[in-house]
């Protein structure tokens, strides 16, 4: 029986591929690449002559897992590659590891880059838990959805996004998990490689002055750490006013502007914001 290699590759900086990775595909009796012609350079650069080079992507992975699993079974050892990072990390690969494994091959993975990781450890965030939310859905009704469920994890969270979302992403996020602390890493291990700390609300800022070019993943903060969940609310409700004072307060004493503590409290509170803005005006005046 042959092995079934998922190996990772550089997710830009071609010095990132590993030596093991090098050697896995130069023995492999069959490569499965996501792009053929992205991986041939790859291996030129490498000056890997493969045995055999198939693709391997969301459209074709239906019909090419029997084959790859029938080349198993004679024997043949398998790496399938991505364009970058590893395979079945928001790529093709996922349902041929587990085919593989319920029909009794081993398989193996071969270490490398991975985008979602390099932006967390760099992020500046809290990396002891998080959970990787990958591309959120493109409708605006279903990426509610997910962020309505993403916002009651207490842990950090990220995302991938295509540089043409992602401004409608960052103002989704601003929307729904409120002004939190973010890291938005573009161009990874690259020539333009950079990070952005601030807040969602400055990421936006930053975007609508640098323009969306190259790459990009995602790190937030959860609540807690951002400082806007609150530790010790008074128990506060729409027909008291005095307890909406105090929210204000708290959120304002939080960094949050009057505009951004209306809407947080508004959301909390599942209030039309015009009563959480008349309570603010007549505390004014
Ligand atoms: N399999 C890959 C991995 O392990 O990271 C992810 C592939 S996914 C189709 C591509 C997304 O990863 C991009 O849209 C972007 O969000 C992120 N990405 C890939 N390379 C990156 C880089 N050099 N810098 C920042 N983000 C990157």
């Amino acid at each position: 029986m042959g092995n079934l290699y998922m190996c990772a590759t550089p997710i830009g900086n071609l010095a990132e591929m590993t030596a093991r990775g090098i050697e896995i595909l130069k023995v492999a009796d069959l490569i499965c690449a996501e792009d053929t012609r992205h991986t041939l350079k790859l291996l030129n650069h490498f000056q890997i002559v493969a045995k055999k080079l198939i693709s391997y992507h969301e459209h074709n992975k239906a019909r090419q897992n029997e084959y790859i699993l029938s080349t198993l079974a004679q024997g043949g050892e398998v790496v399938v590659v991505s364009d970058a990072g590893y395979p079945g990390i928001s790529d093709p690969g996922e349902e041929l590891v587990s085919l593989a494994v319920q029909r009794g091959f081993k398989v193996f993975t071969i270490s490398g880059g991975n985008a979602a990781l390099s932006a967390l450890v760099a992020s500046g965030l809290p990396t002891r838990t998080f959970y990787f939310a990958g591309f959120l859905p493109k409708t605006s009704k279903h990426r509610r959805q997910e962020l309505q469920q993403l916002e009651k994890l207490n842990t950090t969270l990220i995302f991938y996004e295509a540089p043409h979302r992602l401004g409608e992403t960052l103002r989704a996020l601003l929307e729904q998990l409120g002004d939190r602390r973010i890291a938005v890493a573009r161009e990874l291990t690259k020539i333009h490689e950079e990070i952005f700390r601030g807040r969602i609300s400055e990421a936006l800022q930053w975007l609508a002055e640098n323009g969306a070019r190259g790459e990009f993943v995602l790190v937030v903060a959860s609540a807690e750490i951002s400082g806007l969940a609150l530790e010790s609310e008074p128990p506060a409700t729409e027909n008291n006013p005095a307890d909406l004072e105090q929210l204000l307060l708290n959120y304002l004493a939080q960094g949050l502007d009057k505009k951004q503590a209306i809407a947080q409290i508004a959301k909390k509170l599942n209030i039309p914001k015009k009563v959480v803005y008349n309570t603010f005006i007549n505390k004014e005046n």
